[in-house]
Protein backbone atom coordinates (compact mmCIF):
# COMPACT_ATOMS: atom_id res chain seq x y z
CA UNK A 1 0.00 0.00 0.00
CA UNK A 2 1.18 3.60 -0.48
CA UNK A 3 1.51 5.90 2.35
CA UNK A 4 -2.09 6.11 4.19
CA UNK A 5 -0.68 8.61 6.99
CA UNK A 6 -1.07 11.73 4.57
CA UNK A 7 -3.64 14.05 6.73
CA UNK A 8 -1.78 13.54 9.54
CA UNK A 9 -2.25 12.41 13.05
CA UNK A 10 -4.12 14.62 16.02
CA UNK A 11 -4.78 14.23 19.69
CA UNK A 12 -7.56 15.95 21.61
CA UNK A 13 -10.40 16.18 24.44
CA UNK A 14 -7.55 15.72 27.21
CA UNK A 15 -8.71 14.52 30.80
CA UNK A 16 -6.63 14.33 33.08
CA UNK A 17 -6.09 10.68 32.65
CA UNK A 18 -6.53 10.17 29.15
CA UNK A 19 -6.39 11.91 25.67
CA UNK A 20 -8.28 10.92 22.23
CA UNK A 21 -5.53 9.71 19.45
CA UNK A 22 -6.98 10.03 15.90
CA UNK A 23 -5.88 9.35 12.29
CA UNK A 24 -7.75 8.48 8.80
CA UNK A 25 -6.12 6.35 6.28
CA UNK A 26 -6.06 7.81 2.27
CA UNK A 27 -3.76 7.15 0.29
CA UNK A 28 -5.31 9.99 -1.99
CA UNK A 29 -6.91 12.78 -0.22
CA UNK A 30 -9.35 13.55 -2.45
CA UNK A 31 -10.33 10.60 -4.48
CA UNK A 32 -12.67 10.91 -6.83
CA UNK A 33 -14.68 8.10 -6.63
CA UNK A 34 -17.25 8.38 -3.34
CA UNK A 35 -17.06 4.61 -3.00
CA UNK A 36 -13.57 5.01 -2.07
CA UNK A 37 -12.83 7.95 -0.07
CA UNK A 38 -9.19 8.54 0.28
CA UNK A 39 -8.76 5.98 -2.47
CA UNK A 40 -9.26 3.43 0.12
CA UNK A 41 -10.42 -0.13 -0.74
CA UNK A 42 -13.99 -0.88 0.91
CA UNK A 43 -12.36 -3.12 3.33
CA UNK A 44 -11.43 -3.03 7.15
CA UNK A 45 -7.95 -2.07 7.95
CA UNK A 46 -5.95 -2.64 10.99
CA UNK A 47 -4.10 -0.08 12.41
CA UNK A 48 -1.59 -0.55 15.38
CA UNK A 49 -0.61 2.56 17.85
CA UNK A 50 1.87 2.88 20.50
CA UNK A 51 1.85 5.43 23.42
CA UNK A 52 4.64 6.35 25.29
CA UNK A 53 5.90 8.95 27.70
CA UNK A 54 9.30 9.42 25.66
CA UNK A 55 10.27 10.29 21.82
CA UNK A 56 11.40 7.01 21.20
CA UNK A 57 8.71 4.98 22.88
CA UNK A 58 10.50 3.35 25.67
CA UNK A 59 9.12 5.00 28.88
CA UNK A 60 5.94 3.32 29.64
CA UNK A 61 5.00 1.99 26.08
CA UNK A 62 1.27 1.36 25.47
CA UNK A 63 -0.21 0.02 22.51
CA UNK A 64 -3.25 -1.59 20.67
CA UNK A 65 -4.92 -2.04 17.22
CA UNK A 66 -7.51 -1.22 15.66
CA UNK A 67 -9.58 -1.68 12.72
CA UNK A 68 -9.84 1.55 10.53
CA UNK A 69 -13.68 1.11 8.62
CA UNK A 70 -15.04 2.27 5.50
CA UNK A 71 -18.28 3.50 7.36
CA UNK A 72 -16.40 6.28 8.91
CA UNK A 73 -13.74 7.01 6.07
CA UNK A 74 -11.00 4.46 7.68
CA UNK A 75 -10.75 6.88 10.59
CA UNK A 76 -9.44 5.85 13.79
CA UNK A 77 -10.26 7.07 17.12
CA UNK A 78 -8.60 5.56 19.94
CA UNK A 79 -9.17 6.40 23.78
CA UNK A 80 -6.27 6.45 25.49
CA UNK A 81 -6.79 5.99 29.19
CA UNK A 82 -5.08 5.27 32.76
CA UNK A 83 -2.36 7.83 32.00
CA UNK A 84 -0.82 10.43 34.32
CA UNK A 85 -2.01 13.90 34.97
CA UNK A 86 -0.05 17.03 33.43
CA UNK A 87 2.02 15.07 31.28
CA UNK A 88 3.14 14.94 27.89
CA UNK A 89 3.15 12.00 25.11
CA UNK A 90 4.35 10.61 22.08
CA UNK A 91 2.00 8.73 19.57
CA UNK A 92 1.77 7.05 16.15
CA UNK A 93 0.00 4.60 13.94
CA UNK A 94 1.46 1.75 12.15
CA UNK A 95 -0.15 0.21 9.49
CA UNK A 96 1.47 -3.07 7.52
CA UNK A 97 5.15 -1.86 7.28
CA UNK A 98 3.96 2.18 6.66
CA UNK A 99 4.57 4.39 9.95
CA UNK A 100 2.64 7.79 10.22
CA UNK A 101 4.35 10.83 11.69
CA UNK A 102 4.91 10.86 15.61
CA UNK A 103 2.48 13.33 17.33
CA UNK A 104 2.69 15.03 20.99
CA UNK A 105 0.27 15.42 23.51
CA UNK A 106 -0.84 16.10 26.82
CA UNK A 107 -3.31 14.76 29.65
CA UNK A 108 -4.93 17.61 31.47
CA UNK A 109 -3.57 18.63 34.79
CA UNK A 110 -4.93 16.73 38.16
CA UNK A 111 -8.11 18.33 39.94
CA UNK A 112 -5.86 19.95 42.64
CA UNK A 113 -3.17 21.41 40.27
CA UNK A 114 -2.64 25.14 40.33
CA UNK A 115 -0.27 25.08 37.54
CA UNK A 116 -0.57 27.75 34.92
CA UNK A 117 -2.53 26.54 32.22
CA UNK A 118 -0.79 27.46 28.37
CA UNK A 119 -3.30 27.54 25.53
CA UNK A 120 -4.03 28.78 21.78
CA UNK A 121 -6.95 30.20 20.41
CA UNK A 122 -7.63 29.52 16.36
CA UNK A 123 -9.99 29.70 14.01
CA UNK A 124 -11.42 30.90 10.23
CA UNK A 125 -9.01 28.86 7.94
CA UNK A 126 -10.21 29.17 4.48
CA UNK A 127 -7.79 27.25 2.60
CA UNK A 128 -7.77 29.50 -1.19
CA UNK A 129 -7.64 32.41 1.03
CA UNK A 130 -3.90 32.05 2.22
CA UNK A 131 -1.27 29.74 3.88
CA UNK A 132 -1.47 28.07 7.17
CA UNK A 133 1.91 29.90 8.19
CA UNK A 134 0.63 30.91 11.58
CA UNK A 135 -0.29 27.06 12.68
CA UNK A 136 3.21 26.27 11.84
CA UNK A 137 4.38 29.18 14.26
CA UNK A 138 1.52 27.73 16.73
CA UNK A 139 3.14 24.42 16.68
CA UNK A 140 6.66 25.95 17.56
CA UNK A 141 5.00 27.21 20.95
CA UNK A 142 3.60 23.09 21.85
CA UNK A 143 1.15 24.71 24.35
CA UNK A 144 -0.80 22.15 26.65
CA UNK A 145 -3.86 22.66 24.35
CA UNK A 146 -5.20 23.95 21.50
CA UNK A 147 -8.73 25.78 21.00
CA UNK A 148 -9.90 25.96 17.50
CA UNK A 149 -12.97 28.72 17.55
CA UNK A 150 -14.56 27.35 14.33
CA UNK A 151 -14.79 27.59 10.82
CA UNK A 152 -12.12 24.93 10.19
CA UNK A 153 -13.65 23.87 6.59
CA UNK A 154 -15.47 26.51 4.41
CA UNK A 155 -18.21 24.51 2.73
CA UNK A 156 -18.11 27.82 0.00
CA UNK A 157 -17.19 27.47 -4.12
CA UNK A 158 -14.47 28.19 -4.42
CA UNK A 159 -13.19 31.63 -3.49
CA UNK A 160 -12.55 34.53 -6.30
CA UNK A 161 -9.72 35.58 -4.29
CA UNK A 162 -7.43 33.16 -4.52
CA UNK A 163 -4.00 32.06 -3.20
CA UNK A 164 -4.00 28.24 -3.43
CA UNK A 165 -6.65 26.48 -5.13
CA UNK A 166 -9.37 23.77 -4.88
CA UNK A 167 -9.27 20.32 -6.66
CA UNK A 168 -12.22 20.71 -9.37
CA UNK A 169 -15.29 20.37 -9.49
CA UNK A 170 -14.30 23.53 -6.76
CA UNK A 171 -17.89 23.32 -5.93
CA UNK A 172 -20.23 24.02 -2.34
CA UNK A 173 -19.94 20.61 -0.56
CA UNK A 174 -23.66 19.32 -0.09
CA UNK A 175 -22.75 15.22 0.10
CA UNK A 176 -21.08 13.11 2.59
CA UNK A 177 -17.63 12.42 -0.76
CA UNK A 178 -17.89 16.19 -0.88
CA UNK A 179 -17.79 17.29 2.66
CA UNK A 180 -15.01 14.80 3.58
CA UNK A 181 -13.12 15.50 0.60
CA UNK A 182 -13.34 19.26 1.68
CA UNK A 183 -11.81 17.98 4.96
CA UNK A 184 -9.14 16.13 3.58
CA UNK A 185 -7.95 18.90 1.03
CA UNK A 186 -7.68 20.98 4.42
CA UNK A 187 -6.31 18.30 6.46
CA UNK A 188 -3.37 17.77 3.67
CA UNK A 189 -1.89 20.78 4.70
CA UNK A 190 1.72 20.81 6.64
CA UNK A 191 1.30 23.34 8.59
CA UNK A 192 -2.20 22.39 10.16
CA UNK A 193 -0.90 19.10 10.44
CA UNK A 194 2.23 20.31 11.91
CA UNK A 195 -0.36 22.23 15.10
CA UNK A 196 -2.31 19.28 15.21
CA UNK A 197 0.98 16.91 16.02
CA UNK A 198 2.12 19.41 18.73
CA UNK A 199 -0.88 19.58 20.97
CA UNK A 200 -4.41 18.06 21.95
CA UNK A 201 -7.21 20.01 20.48
CA UNK A 202 -10.51 20.67 21.68
CA UNK A 203 -12.51 21.86 18.80
CA UNK A 204 -15.75 23.57 18.03
CA UNK A 205 -17.52 24.52 15.22
CA UNK A 206 -19.26 27.39 13.68
CA UNK A 207 -21.06 27.59 10.52
CA UNK A 208 -19.32 26.85 7.54
CA UNK A 209 -18.57 23.09 8.30
CA UNK A 210 -22.02 22.93 7.40
CA UNK A 211 -23.70 26.16 5.64
CA UNK A 212 -22.94 29.65 6.04
CA UNK A 213 -24.97 31.16 8.98
CA UNK A 214 -27.15 27.87 9.18
CA UNK A 215 -28.91 27.56 12.57
CA UNK A 216 -30.34 24.10 13.93
CA UNK A 217 -32.37 21.96 11.88
CA UNK A 218 -32.18 25.02 9.03
CA UNK A 219 -35.37 25.06 7.18
CA UNK A 220 -36.52 21.47 8.65
CA UNK A 221 -36.17 20.05 5.09
CA UNK A 222 -35.11 16.07 4.64
CA UNK A 223 -32.47 17.55 2.34
CA UNK A 224 -30.81 20.01 4.39
CA UNK A 225 -31.10 17.27 7.94
CA UNK A 226 -29.53 15.31 5.33
CA UNK A 227 -27.01 17.53 4.61
CA UNK A 228 -25.91 18.77 7.87
CA UNK A 229 -25.65 14.74 8.82
CA UNK A 230 -23.21 14.54 6.55
CA UNK A 231 -21.72 17.43 7.42
CA UNK A 232 -21.61 16.56 11.03
CA UNK A 233 -20.18 12.92 10.12
CA UNK A 234 -17.78 14.25 7.96
CA UNK A 235 -16.49 16.63 11.02
CA UNK A 236 -16.66 13.66 13.42
CA UNK A 237 -13.89 11.65 10.76
CA UNK A 238 -11.43 14.59 11.17
CA UNK A 239 -11.32 15.25 14.48
CA UNK A 240 -10.34 13.73 17.31
CA UNK A 241 -13.72 13.43 19.49
CA UNK A 242 -14.57 11.28 21.98
CA UNK A 243 -18.27 10.93 20.73
CA UNK A 244 -19.64 10.25 17.50
CA UNK A 245 -22.28 11.52 15.52
CA UNK A 246 -25.73 9.84 16.26
CA UNK A 247 -29.26 9.97 14.17
CA UNK A 248 -27.69 12.85 12.67
CA UNK A 249 -26.78 14.87 15.98
CA UNK A 250 -23.79 15.36 17.57
CA UNK A 251 -22.70 16.07 20.97
CA UNK A 252 -20.69 18.59 21.20
CA UNK A 253 -20.94 21.16 24.12
CA UNK A 254 -18.68 19.81 27.09
CA UNK A 255 -16.44 21.10 29.62
CA UNK A 256 -12.58 20.56 29.91
CA UNK A 257 -10.92 21.05 33.13
CA UNK A 258 -7.42 22.28 33.94
CA UNK A 259 -7.10 21.58 37.94
CA UNK A 260 -8.36 24.44 40.15
CA UNK A 261 -7.35 26.74 37.62
CA UNK A 262 -9.79 26.74 34.42
CA UNK A 263 -13.47 25.59 33.48
CA UNK A 264 -13.29 25.46 29.40
CA UNK A 265 -17.06 25.43 28.50
CA UNK A 266 -17.03 24.26 24.73
CA UNK A 267 -20.26 25.74 23.21
CA UNK A 268 -22.14 24.56 20.40
CA UNK A 269 -23.91 27.79 19.20
CA UNK A 270 -25.16 26.54 15.66
CA UNK A 271 -26.74 22.90 16.42
CA UNK A 272 -29.58 23.77 19.15
CA UNK A 273 -30.17 27.60 17.73
CA UNK A 274 -33.36 28.74 17.28
CA UNK A 275 -34.97 32.04 16.84
CA UNK A 276 -34.85 33.09 20.46
CA UNK A 277 -32.09 30.99 21.53
CA UNK A 278 -28.48 30.86 20.57
CA UNK A 279 -27.47 27.81 22.60
CA UNK A 280 -31.13 26.06 23.13
CA UNK A 281 -32.54 25.60 26.99
CA UNK A 282 -30.55 22.36 27.69
CA UNK A 283 -27.26 23.98 26.81
CA UNK A 284 -27.74 27.20 28.44
CA UNK A 285 -28.88 25.66 31.72
CA UNK A 286 -25.86 23.65 31.53
CA UNK A 287 -23.47 26.49 30.75
CA UNK A 288 -25.11 28.42 33.93
CA UNK A 289 -24.77 26.09 36.17
CA UNK A 290 -21.23 25.74 35.90
CA UNK A 291 -21.05 28.88 36.22
CA UNK A 292 -22.17 29.53 39.21
CA UNK A 293 -20.95 26.54 40.60
CA UNK A 294 -17.69 25.84 39.33
CA UNK A 295 -15.04 26.03 42.03
CA UNK A 296 -11.59 27.18 39.60
CA UNK A 297 -10.33 30.39 39.37
CA UNK A 298 -11.29 30.77 35.35
CA UNK A 299 -14.76 30.22 33.51
CA UNK A 300 -13.76 30.29 29.90
CA UNK A 301 -16.15 30.08 27.25
CA UNK A 302 -14.63 28.97 23.93
CA UNK A 303 -17.02 29.69 21.20
CA UNK A 304 -16.85 31.08 17.50
CA UNK A 305 -19.29 33.81 17.80
CA UNK A 306 -18.39 38.11 18.77
CA UNK A 307 -19.79 38.36 22.70
CA UNK A 308 -19.63 41.83 23.30
CA UNK A 309 -21.87 43.79 21.98
CA UNK A 310 -20.86 45.50 18.46
CA UNK A 311 -22.52 48.87 17.19
CA UNK A 312 -21.79 49.34 13.54
CA UNK A 313 -22.81 53.06 12.56
CA UNK A 314 -24.13 53.55 9.27
CA UNK A 315 -26.87 52.32 7.18
CA UNK A 316 -28.61 49.40 8.93
CA UNK A 317 -28.23 46.55 9.72
CA UNK A 318 -25.72 48.01 12.65
CA UNK A 319 -25.74 45.14 14.56
CA UNK A 320 -25.43 41.35 13.33
CA UNK A 321 -28.24 38.78 13.97
CA UNK A 322 -26.19 35.82 13.30
CA UNK A 323 -24.05 36.97 16.28
CA UNK A 324 -24.50 37.12 19.73
CA UNK A 325 -26.65 41.09 19.01
CA UNK A 326 -28.95 38.59 17.64
CA UNK A 327 -29.71 37.04 21.11
CA UNK A 328 -28.91 39.29 23.40
CA UNK A 329 -31.38 38.36 26.04
CA UNK A 330 -29.39 34.83 26.42
CA UNK A 331 -26.05 37.17 26.29
CA UNK A 332 -27.87 38.91 29.36
CA UNK A 333 -28.07 35.67 31.19
CA UNK A 334 -24.70 34.87 30.87
CA UNK A 335 -23.54 38.12 32.10
CA UNK A 336 -25.93 38.12 34.84
CA UNK A 337 -25.01 35.11 36.00
CA UNK A 338 -22.55 36.61 38.17
CA UNK A 339 -19.84 34.24 37.86
CA UNK A 340 -16.32 35.42 39.02
CA UNK A 341 -13.20 35.33 36.24
CA UNK A 342 -15.66 35.21 33.17
CA UNK A 343 -13.63 35.10 29.89
CA UNK A 344 -14.84 34.92 26.62
CA UNK A 345 -13.17 33.76 23.41
CA UNK A 346 -14.17 33.80 20.17
CA UNK A 347 -13.60 34.59 16.59
CA UNK A 348 -15.65 34.69 13.38
CA UNK A 349 -15.23 38.00 12.26
CA UNK A 350 -11.98 37.38 10.53
CA UNK A 351 -9.98 40.26 12.66
CA UNK A 352 -8.70 40.60 16.10
CA UNK A 353 -10.19 42.45 19.06
CA UNK A 354 -10.38 42.21 22.62
CA UNK A 355 -13.71 43.71 24.59
CA UNK A 356 -14.27 44.19 28.37
CA UNK A 357 -17.74 42.91 29.36
CA UNK A 358 -20.44 45.15 30.65
CA UNK A 359 -23.58 44.13 32.85
CA UNK A 360 -25.20 46.61 30.53
CA UNK A 361 -23.38 47.64 27.18
CA UNK A 362 -25.42 51.08 26.49
CA UNK A 363 -24.35 52.37 29.77
CA UNK A 364 -20.74 53.42 30.15
CA UNK A 365 -20.77 53.43 33.59
CA UNK A 366 -21.78 49.84 33.83
CA UNK A 367 -20.04 47.34 35.33
CA UNK A 368 -17.37 45.44 33.74
CA UNK A 369 -18.30 41.60 34.29
CA UNK A 370 -15.69 39.64 32.40
CA UNK A 371 -13.34 40.02 29.25
CA UNK A 372 -13.21 38.76 25.74
CA UNK A 373 -10.97 38.19 23.52
CA UNK A 374 -11.54 37.86 19.64
CA UNK A 375 -8.96 35.90 17.42
CA UNK A 376 -8.05 36.96 13.89
CA UNK A 377 -8.32 33.68 11.55
CA UNK A 378 -5.37 32.13 11.06
CA UNK A 379 -5.80 32.54 6.74
CA UNK A 380 -9.92 33.62 5.96
CA UNK A 381 -9.61 37.40 4.71
CA UNK A 382 -11.42 39.91 6.50
CA UNK A 383 -14.65 42.09 5.44
CA UNK A 384 -13.77 45.96 4.85
CA UNK A 385 -14.67 47.58 8.35
CA UNK A 386 -14.61 51.51 9.20
CA UNK A 387 -12.38 50.44 12.64
CA UNK A 388 -11.87 54.17 14.01
CA UNK A 389 -16.24 54.48 14.20
CA UNK A 390 -16.35 50.83 15.74
CA UNK A 391 -14.19 51.67 18.37
CA UNK A 392 -15.76 55.30 18.95
CA UNK A 393 -18.98 54.10 19.15
CA UNK A 394 -18.59 50.87 21.21
CA UNK A 395 -15.84 52.13 24.49
CA UNK A 396 -15.80 48.36 25.62
CA UNK A 397 -14.16 47.47 22.46
CA UNK A 398 -10.19 47.94 23.54
CA UNK A 399 -8.22 47.05 20.87
CA UNK A 400 -8.32 46.19 16.61
CA UNK A 401 -5.59 43.93 14.75
CA UNK A 402 -6.33 43.41 10.90
CA UNK A 403 -3.56 41.00 10.45
CA UNK A 404 -3.86 36.95 10.43
CA UNK A 405 -3.60 35.55 13.79
CA UNK A 406 -3.65 33.08 16.69
CA UNK A 407 -3.96 33.77 20.35
CA UNK A 408 -1.22 32.59 22.51
CA UNK A 409 -2.58 32.45 26.14
CA UNK A 410 -1.43 31.61 29.74
CA UNK A 411 -4.03 31.19 32.93
CA UNK A 412 -2.62 31.17 36.14
CA UNK A 413 -3.83 31.87 39.48
CA UNK A 414 -3.79 35.55 39.64
CA UNK A 415 -4.19 36.55 36.52
CA UNK A 416 -4.91 35.72 32.88
CA UNK A 417 -2.30 36.45 29.91
CA UNK A 418 -3.06 36.71 26.38
CA UNK A 419 -0.45 37.44 23.49
CA UNK A 420 -1.81 38.29 19.98
CA UNK A 421 0.25 36.63 17.55
CA UNK A 422 0.09 38.53 13.85
CA UNK A 423 1.51 37.52 10.77
CA UNK A 424 1.97 40.13 8.05
CA UNK A 425 1.31 37.80 5.17
CA UNK A 426 -0.61 34.86 3.91
CA UNK A 427 -0.09 34.65 0.45
CA UNK A 428 3.96 33.56 0.13
CA UNK A 429 5.39 31.45 2.53
CA UNK A 430 7.68 32.57 5.34
CA UNK A 431 5.97 35.34 7.29
CA UNK A 432 7.64 35.50 10.71
CA UNK A 433 5.53 35.45 13.73
CA UNK A 434 5.04 39.18 15.44
CA UNK A 435 3.02 39.80 18.68
CA UNK A 436 1.00 42.92 18.46
CA UNK A 437 -0.14 43.11 21.72
CA UNK A 438 -0.79 41.43 24.88
CA UNK A 439 -3.25 41.53 27.56
CA UNK A 440 -3.51 40.76 31.52
CA UNK A 441 -6.36 40.68 32.72
CA UNK A 442 -7.73 39.50 36.42
CA UNK A 443 -11.06 38.80 35.37
CA UNK A 444 -12.84 42.41 35.31
CA UNK A 445 -10.85 44.81 33.05
CA UNK A 446 -8.14 44.75 30.54
CA UNK A 447 -4.46 46.27 31.18
CA UNK A 448 -2.16 46.25 28.53
CA UNK A 449 0.93 45.03 28.84
CA UNK A 450 2.65 45.50 25.81
CA UNK A 451 0.87 47.31 23.01
CA UNK A 452 4.20 47.85 21.01
CA UNK A 453 3.02 46.73 17.37
CA UNK A 454 6.16 44.69 16.42
FE1 LIG B 1 -14.77 32.40 9.21
CA1 LIG C 1 -18.38 31.88 10.86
Amino acid sequence: MANPFTLGVASGEPLPDGVMLWTRLAVDPVHPDPKRPGGMAPRAVEVRWQLAEDERFTRNLRQGSIQALPVWAHSVHVRAAGLRPGADYFYRFRTGNQHSPTGRTRTADDPDSTRPVRFAVADCQRYEHGLYTAYRHLAGERPDVVFHVGDYIYELRESARTVRRLEPPRRETVTLHEYRNRHARYKSDPDLQAAHAAAPWVPVWDDHEVLDNYRGRGDGSAAFLKRRGAAYQAYYEHMPLRVRPRDGALQMYRRRTYGMIADFLALDTRQHRDATHMLGPAQEEWLLTRLRTSPVRWRILIQPLFFARRFVPGPPPNLRRDSWDGHPEQRARILAAGAPGLVVFSGDVHNAWAAELKSDFLDPAAATVGVEFVASAISSLPPATDVPAVLSANPHLRFFDGRRGYLSCTAGPTDLRVAYRAVDFVDVPGAPLRTAAEFVTEGSGLTFENASSK
